[in-house]
């Protein structure tokens, strides 16, 4: 997964756990990372970040755009589970000309900002913090 996109996936989890925190759909940060398998840390940041004002809506008011606006939200964090578990492949070139199939890192907490997904295995430098300039698979020179 290339750096952007991982950003892009974060920014889209990171904005559809604060809607649903804003509505009182979840009352607490906590709540809403158990649900979902983000990391704690993670959610409390994210939260933390913003005014911390809630707007509760009564159910029965939702206009319809609301509710899909929350559905959809909802199906973003839903998605979070499905990225851990079909993570992509590591793709650096191994010594026997090969890539490797491990998958990225998920990225710890502190990581997040870099994207909650690594664009490396934990072989071949998922878990470094440094930035990496460009992703070198296809010329294979940097594995
Ligand atoms: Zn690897």
């Amino acid at each position: 997964m290339k750096p952007e996109q991982s950003r892009e996936l974060t920014e889209r989890l990171e904005k559809a756990a604060l809607l649903l925190l804003k509505l009182e759909i979840f009352r607490k940060p906590d709540d809403l990372a158990r649900r979902f398998g983000l990391p704690l840390p993670v959610v409390r940041y994210w939260w933390r970040n913003t005014d911390q004002k809630t707007e509760a809506i009564e159910h029965r008011d939702l206009t319809p755009r609301q509710a899909k606006t929350i559905r959809r939200a909802t199906q973003v964090l839903e998605g979070w589970e499905k990225v851990k578990r079909y993570r992509p492949q590591c793709g650096a070139r191994l010594a026997n000309g090969r890539r490797c199939k491990h998958s990225v890192v998920i990225r710890s907490p502190e990581g997040w900002d870099q994207g909650c997904l690594a664009d490396r295995c934990r072989m071949h430098g998922g878990l470094s913090r440094r930035v990496r300039k460009q992703k070198v698979d296809d010329d294979g020179n940097n594995e």
